[in-house]
This record gives C-alpha cells, structure tokens and sequence, in this order.
C-alpha cells in the first residue's frame, strides 16, 4: 500500500484553510502565527489584496497564452526586475529548481560559443541546495539527496562552505563558474561573509568565470536589499530567483548580464508556463512592494527588532538554544536541543518555524509581519522552548 500522494514528505497533521497576514487559521479553528511563510514563499504575507486582486483581475482576462506569443505581463515584471538589479535580461520558470537547469546550461552554453567547450565545471559548496531536478542535486551535492539517483549530471566540484584557498585552487582550464547562495538556506541559514563573497566576485574576474548567486531563499527583498548580494556590494553575471518572487503563485526567473547570456539565442531553451501571465501579474504586485526604498527601510526595522527579541529569547534558554544568525528576515536559531522537537513544540504553542541542516531552526516569516507579530513571535516560542526543557 501507498499513500495516494507520493509519501516523499515527512507531513504534520496540520490543516490549513485560511490564510492573512502572518497568520493561519487551521481546520479547527486554531490560529498560528506563521514564521515559515511556505518556506519564504508568501513574501507579502497571506491574501494580500494586492496580490489577489492582481491575480484575480487577470484570471478574468487570460491565464494562459504560449510563450510564442508576445506576453505584456512578462514583459512589465522582466523590465522591472532590469531596471532593478545588476540584469540586462531575464527567462521564467515555475520554479527554483528550473532556474538552476537554466542557470547551469547558460553557463556552459557560454563558453561553448566562446570556443572553450571544455569549460563545463561548475564549484559549488557543501550544505548547499539548488533544487531537485537532476541538475539541482547534482550541483548541491548531498548524499541525502543524491543517493540511488545516479548517474548524476557530471562537472560539479564540491568544496567545503568557506573554503577559499579550495576555491582557488580548484579552478581550472575546465572551469565555467562558481555557484553559491549568499545565505544557505537549507543548509541552516549559513550566510557568506562579505569579503567572501567579494573575493568570488574577483576570483571569477580574474580566471574569466561566471558567479551564478541562487538567490531562491535569500532573495526578493529577504534580507533587507532587494537582493542579498546588494550588501556585499557585488554583482553576479547569473542569479537564480523562485520563492519570494510570485509571493505564493509557482513563479521562478534567471536573470543574467547580456554577456552572461549571450548563448542563449532563439530556440535554446523554453517552457510551457515559465512566464505565464497569472504569474507575471502576481510578480509585478510583489515587485511594486518589495522592490521600494520604504519598504526594505521597514523590513531592516523589523529584522533588527526581532533578532534583538531573538537574542534575548536565546539567552534565557540556553539549554535549548545555542545562538542566532542569518540577515534580514532570513534568521535561524541554531539548536542545542533537536531542533526537530523545537519545532514540534512550536506547532503545539501554535507557531511555525521551518527546520533546516545544522540542527537550526528557520525564520522566514511574511516581510509584512508586524510587531505585534513580532511580540507574539517571541512570546509562543518562550513557550515552546520552556515545554523542550521540560520534555
Ligand atoms: C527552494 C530552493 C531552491 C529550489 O526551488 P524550488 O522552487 O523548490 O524548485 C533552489 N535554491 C534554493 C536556495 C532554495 O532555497
């Protein structure tokens, strides 16, 4: 016997059926206050009228055309992503994982047309998560997610998070780029240090590489710049971005420099959906948000208040909790107790929080959360914490 869905998900019994603002409401009425936010997804938080109204307005217009027709919407969301970031162009996807395939071909393709077919070696990093197409786990690396899936897409190189000199002296007459998110996620919200980051960016001058950033998680106005690599001062050649960019309708994107993207010529690539106008209409609303001065003003307030709550929260439980890192409203609380049963006592004090590696915690929550959110945030997890101790 097999569960009519697929049972690759570990699934708490919990029911939602409504959702506003940073809060859920379960089947049986219970209300949580959501720090997960579908995994960094609902970045404007749930039902916000801008986004069902951009929704709604245009599934009364059109859903769906192909791609092979000129798609206005696309267009709008395409022009201010540009106008925004370090882009020249951008392609659409559904989802992160389509955006790292994409991402891996651009770069190979890349060279291939510079003549140097021969670059095709991607570095990437251990903890790292690229999504779950053949490319993606192939590119993190893990075993856990790559055992009995073989033969994996060749040409990656693993390193170990923070290993610089590994860095240098992995490149090669066969290196094409260096991949790297600039906060690990999954990983357990392991943020790269400036001047590391920094240092990629010249590495990759230097040898002639490109610097793909997977920006799913830590981008779309997360950790306080629109994009995470803003703080570092650099800019990448490729950026992969999914999550937080259709705030909860599928939506994913690559963006590249016309350099970077220069192979990409009619006929090299596609998608059904990628860019579909529902999408698009959903992404213009989220951008017209996020992407203003104000806006990131407030999140960088709300960050700095609850890392200063969580800072306290850490300290009176330290049987639990071993300290808090991340940026932005990207945070984790690194565990001491299992951080497993941190987050299962958090869903009986009704509060969401998203396990990642490392044993942390996650805090993603609603960049619209609020302080009374905020207030309520640190209160439900002194009790969850207070119910481990006692356990
Ligand atoms: C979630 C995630 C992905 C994969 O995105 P999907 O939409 O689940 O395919 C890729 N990279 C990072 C950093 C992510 O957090």
């Amino acid at each position: 016997m097999i569960a009519s869905v697929l049972p690759t998900y570990n699934r708490a019994p919990l029911n939602f059926v409504k959702g506003e603002g940073a809060w859920l409401t379960e089947k049986d009425g219970r209300r949580f206050l959501d720090l997960g936010a579908g995994i960094a997804v609902n970045a404007l938080g749930h039902a916000h009228p801008a986004l069902v109204e951009a929704l709604t307005s245009q599934a009364r217009a059109l859903w769906h055309v192909s791609n092979l027709y000129e798609i206005p919407q696309q267009q709008a969301l395409a022009d201010r992503l540009v106008e925004h970031t370090f882009a020249d162009t951008v392609f659409f996807t559904n989802s992160g994982t389509e955006a790292c395939e994409l991402a891996v071909k651009m770069a190979r393709k890349y060279f291939y047309e510079k003549g140097q077919p021969e670059r095709v070696e991607i570095i990437t990093f251990d903890g790292s998560f690229h999504g779950r197409s053949s490319a993606g786990i192939a590119a993190a690396g893990g075993e856990k997610m790559t055992k009995g899936f073989g033969p994996l897409l060749p040409g990656f190189v693993h390193l170990t998070f923070g290993d610089l000199d590994g860095v240098t002296d992995a490149i090669s007459d066969k290196t094409a780029a260096i991949m790297i998110e600039p906060v690990q996620g999954e990983g357990g919200i392991r943020p790269v240090p400036d001047a590391e980051l920094k240092a990629l960016r010249s590495l990759c001058d230097e040898h002639g590489l490109l610097l793909i950033l997977d920006e799913v998680q830590c981008g779309v106005g997360r950790t306080g710049k629109l994009f995470a690599h803003e703080w570092a001062g650099i800019a990448p050649d490729i950026m992969m971005v999914a999550k937080g960019i259709g705030g909860g309708f599928p939506l994913g994107a690559v963006l590249a420099t016309a350099n970077a993207a220069s192979g990409m010529t009619a006929g090299t690539h596609g998608s059904t959906y990628g860019g579909n106008p529902l999408g698009c209409a959903v992404g213009c609303a989220v951008m017209d948000h996020v992407a203003d001065a104000d806006f990131l003003a407030e999140v960088n307030r709300k960050a700095g208040l609850l890392r200063q709550r969580l800072e306290g929260l850490v300290a009176g439980h330290p049987e639990v909790f071993e300290e808090v890192r991340g940026a932005g409203l990207m945070l984790g609380l690194k565990c001491k107790a299992v951080n497993i049963d941190v987050v299962n006592a958090g869903y009986a004090n009704e509060v969401i929080t998203v396990p990642a590696g490392d044993n942390v915690i996650r805090l993603l929550p609603p960049l619209t959360l609020t302080d009374e959110d905020i207030a309520e945030a640190i209160a439900r997890l002194g009790k969850a914490a207070t119910q481990v101790e006692a356990a």
